[in-house]
C-alpha cells in the first residue's frame, strides 16, 4: 500500500511503497536524486544502480520532471549534515530498490515551482491543473476546505441546518446583472442564476427553520475589476429568526475567532472586534471598509471590524456603481430587504437620506468580507422601500410571493453572508481571490481551460426558441 511522503519520517529502516510526481531530478554520475511530490509534500529519493533491480536501472535514464512514479525503497535516516530543515521530510531519504513509471509527462508550459509563472494569468488558468500542483496553491485549497469544514461543524453544533436552495431560479436582485438560462420547455422564458439565496433564506425563516446556513454559490455578471473574480463566488450564507443584530454579530465573531485560532494559529488579531458606525468610519477613515491594521507590513496581523448603522439608501446620482434594478434617486445601500431602524421610520417620507438601517458589514484589513442585515418583515414598510427605490408595478409584482409569504406569519429575522473567497484570500494575504478558487474565471470572465463561455449550435438555439 502507498505510504504518504511525510509518513516516512516515522518509518526509518522500513520498506515502503511511494507514489507521486517527479518534482525535480538531479543526476550525479550514476546516482540519481529525485524529489518526489505527493499531496503531503516532497521527499528525496536516491537511486543507486547497484541497489536496484535490473528493469528499474534501465528505466532510470528515462525519468523526467512530472512523470508519475511508483518507487519501492528503504527509509534511511539522513546524517546530521544532510538534514534539510526546509523540508517536512528533511530528516530522511529513500534508498530506491525498484521503480515503475506509471505515466509520462510532456514538458509543462511553466515551471511548477517557479512563482514567476503568475505573471501570465491566461497560461495559469489554461493549465490550472498544473498551476494547482504548486505547493502554495494546493495548500490554499486545503485551507479552504478546512475553513468550510470548521464553519459547517460550528454552525451545525448550534442547531443551524444547511439547506441547498435552487440554482435555477428567478433573480434575487442584489444590485448586479443576472446570468440567464433559457428554458427549453417554456420557450421565451428564462431562469436566472441567483446573485444570492436571499429570498429563499427568508422564505426558510417563514417556513420555520429558524437557523439556516449554506455554503452557497452566488452568480453575478459584473464587469471586470482587479480585486474581483467575475462570475461566481461562494458565501457562507446565514439567516436566523427571533434574533437581534448583537446576537448575529457575536455568533459570527466567535465562529471566525475560533476558526482562525485553530486553522491559522500564527495570525494575531485584536478581540473583541471594534464596532464602528458608518458615519464614524466615513468621517474618521474616509472609507466604509477601513484598514485598521497597526502594521501593514506584518503579514500575520488581522484587523476585523464591524461597520454598522449604514444609511438605508445611497443616492444613486452620486455613486459610480449602478444598483441594477433601482430606477429612482435612492438605491438600497445593502439590499431592498434591509430593515430601517424603528426610530428612523418617521424619516422615510420626509427625508430618506436620514434613515439608518440594521445593516452590518464585516471588514478585514481594508476589505469587505461580508454583509448582512436584519430584514423588513412588515409588508407596508417593504412597499414603501420599493416605492423609494423607484420600483414600478411590474417590478413590485416580482416580489409578490415574498410579501404573500410574509402574510402567513413571518418571524422577525436577519442574517449575513461572509464571502468565503474574499475572507480566505485576505487571511492568507493573497493578492487576488483567484488564488483561493480552484477554477476561477479570467479577469474578463472566461475559462481558458474549458473554453467557456462558448458558442452553441444552431440546433440548440432553435430548440431553446432563441433562433428560428
Ligand atoms: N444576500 C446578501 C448578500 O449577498 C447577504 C445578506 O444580506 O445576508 O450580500
Amino acid at each position: 500500500m502507498k505510504v504518504n511522503n511525510v509518513e516516512t519520517i516515522n518509518k526509518v529502516g522500513e520498506k515502503v511503497l511511494l507514489k507521486g510526481w517527479v518534482n525535480s531530478i538531479r543526476k550525479m554520475g550514476k546516482i540519481v536524486f529525485i524529489d518526489l511530490r505527493d499531496k503531503s509534500g516532497l521527499l528525496q529519493i536516491v537511486l543507486v544502480p547497484q541497489e536496484m533491480d535490473k528493469a528499474s536501472v534501465e528505466l532510470m535514464s528515462n525519468i523526467k520532471p512530472e512523470y508519475v512514479l511508483a518507487i519501492e525503497g528503504e527509509v534511511q535516516a539522513r546524517g546530521d549534515k544532510q538534514i534539510n530543515k526546509d523540508l517536512a521530510t528533511g530528516t530522511v531519504e529513500i534508498l530506491g530498490k525498484s521503480l515503475k513509471i506509471l505515466s509520462e509527462s510532456l514538458t509543462p508550459p511553466f515551471e511548477i515551482d517557479n512563482e514567476e509563472r503568475q505573471a501570465n494569468e491566461e497560461l495559469r488558468l489554461k493549465y490550472r491543473y498544473l498551476d494547482l500542483r504548486h505547493e502554495r496553491m494546493k495548500n490554499n485549497l486545503i485551507k479552504r476546505h478546512k475553513v468550510i469544514q470548521f464553519c459547517r461543524n460550528y454552525l451545525s453544533d448550534r442547531d443551524f441546518t444547511e439547506v441547498q436552495t435552487p440554482v435555477l431560479t428567478k433573480s434575487s436582485p442584489e444590485g448586479a446583472r443576472d446570468y440567464l438560462v433559457p428554458s427549453r420547455v417554456h420557450k421565451g422564458k428564462f431562469f436566472a442564476l441567483p446573485q444570492a439565496p436571499q429570498q429563499y433564506k427568508q422564505l426558510l425563516m417563514v417556513a420555520g427553520l429558524e437557523r439556516y446556513y449554506q455554503v452557497a454559490p452566488c452568480f453575478r455578471d459584473e464587469d471586470a475589476r482587479a480585486d474581483r473574480s467575475p462570475g461566481e463566488f461562494y458565501q457562507l450564507d446565514m439567516e436566523m429568526s427571533f434574533t437581534d443584530q448583537n446576537e448575529l454579530l457575536e455568533l459570527v465573531e466567535e465562529m471566525f475567532t475560533a476558526m482562525i485560532k485553530e486553522i491559522f494559529p500564527e495570525k494575531k488579531m485584536v478581540t473583541p472586534w471594534p464596532r464602528i458606525t458608518h458615519e464614524e468610519a466615513m468621517s474618521k477613515y474616509k472609507s466604509d471598509k477601513p484598514d485598521l491594521r497597526k502594521n501593514k507590513e506584518d503579514k500575520d496581523e488581522l484587523a476585523f471590524a464591524w461597520i454598522i448603522d449604514f444609511p438605508l439608501f445611497t443616492d444613486q446620482t452620486k455613486e459610480d456603481e449602478e444598483f441594477v434594478g433601482a430606477k429612482g434617486k435612492w438605491a438600497p445601500s445593502h439590499n431592498m430587504f434591509t430593515r430601517p431602524k424603528e426610530e428612523d421610520l418617521k424619516y422615510l417620507d420626509k427625508d430618506p437620506s436620514k434613515v439608518k438601517a440594521y445593516q452590518h458589514d464585516l471588514v478585514l484589513n481594508g476589505f469587505e468580507v461580508g454583509g448582512g442585515a436584519l430584514r423588513i418583515y412588515d409588508a407596508k414598510v417593504q412597499e414603501k422601500v420599493f416605492d423609494l427605490i423607484g420600483f414600478d408595478k411590474k417590478q413590485k409584482e416580482y416580489f409578490k410571493h415574498l410579501l404573500e409569504a410574509f402574510s402567513y406569519g413571518v418571524p422577525p429575522h436577519g442574517g449575513i453572508a461572509p464571502g468565503i473567497d474574499r475572507l480566505l484570500a485576505t487571511i492568507l494575504g493573497e493578492k487576488s481571490i483567484k488564488e483561493v478558487i480552484a477554477f476561477p474565471l479570467t479577469s474578463d470572465a472566461r475559462d481558458p481551460l474549458m473554453g467557456a463561455p462558448a458558442e452553441v449550435t444552431k440546433e440548440q438555439l432553435k430548440e431553446l426558441g432563441i433562433k428560428k
